[in-house]
């Protein structure tokens, strides 16, 4: 958190017309540590020109959205980043030129794609989580426990359901989860994963881990995580009520990147969890 005498850290917000990217602009105004620096959006986007502060139902800040990243990372201290894979890949090399803190909150990136934020990682510093709330960062370190205590006839089951505009499953929350039950028992999630069942898939397959992604309305995001044992299973559940407790987190973790080290971090790191 940054100290009442220190001046606010300038952020940019791109994808500022997205849902997140709006409730990110929300979030900025709110926390008295940081200040708007530029708020961005792709090419052809009906939200350029428009003040980035009445997009995000605020009175107007002065600050219009803008295409040009390059422009707007000069002089500022982080970008938010709640966009798509590309873009994030784009904005990480530009991010990392000018030592920006970069919180990254897009998910469905491939191992390609992460593997560029990490070499952007080598000179600033990233911060990428699959979810930025408290509540589903402490519910993947419970998820890490069960698996490890529990032996592998316990069956690992994940369910998720968000709203109907969603372009990703399973959602990166819940790959966080599924990665939290692999490392808990010491295997590779890519290994032990089944991503979708449909027709005569055979008897369930010990030591596997399921996810079903259910889309539809306006959910925020919901996850269980489900253990299933001999004659009785257990249920950790999450439910995020309000996409700000994400906006507010994204926030949180770019103020505790400032001035550290250049690297790839989680949110285990800020929030001090296990990882
Ligand atoms: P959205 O489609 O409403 O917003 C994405 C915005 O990014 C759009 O306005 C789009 O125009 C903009 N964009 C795309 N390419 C761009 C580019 N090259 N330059 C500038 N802007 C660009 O989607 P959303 O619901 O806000 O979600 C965005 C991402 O955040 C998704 O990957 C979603 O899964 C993820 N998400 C993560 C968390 C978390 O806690 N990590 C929480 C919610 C959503």
């Amino acid at each position: 958190m940054a100290s009442p005498e220190m001046s606010p850290m300038r952020l940019v917000v791109v994808g500022a017309a997205g849902r997140m990217g709006r409730t990110l602009v929300r979030a900025v105004s709110e926390n008295p540590g940081a200040i708007l620096h530029a708020a961005i959006e792709r090419e052809g986007s009906p939200a350029i020109g428009q003040d980035s502060g009445m997009l995000a139902g605020l009175p107007a800040n002065g600050i219009p959205v803008t295409t040009d990243a390059l422009e707007a990372f000069v002089g500022a201290q982080g970008v938010l980043d709640f966009t798509a894979p590309a873009a994030t890949v784009a904005f990480s090399a530009l991010a990392a030129q000018a030592r920006l803190v970069h919180v990254v909150g897009t998910t469905g990136m491939s191992e390609a794609d992460i593997g560029k934020l990490t070499l952007a990682a080598r000179h600033a510093v990233v911060v990428r989580s699959g979810n930025f709330s408290l509540g589903v960062n402490m519910l993947a370190a419970l998820v890490k426990r069960a698996a490890a205590s529990l032996g592998p006839d316990w069956d690992i089951e994940i369910i998720e359901m968000h709203h109907r505009m969603k372009v990703d499953a399973p959602s990166g929350t819940a790959l966080m989860f599924g990665e939290a039950a692999a490392n808990g028992r010491g295997v590779s999630l890519s290994n032990a994963a089944v991503r979708a069942r449909d027709g005569h898939t055979g008897a369930r397959q010990e030591g596997t881990i399921g996810f079903q992604a259910l889309r539809g309305g306006t959910v925020i995001g919901d996850h269980t995580v489900i253990l299933a044992g001999n004659g009785e299973r257990i249920e950790l559940r999450h439910i995020a009520e309000d996409r700000g407790l994400f906006a507010q987190g994204a926030v949180k973790a770019a103020l505790w990147g400032l001035n550290r080290k250049p690297g790839h971090y989680s949110m285990n790191d800020i929030l001090g969890l296990e990882s």
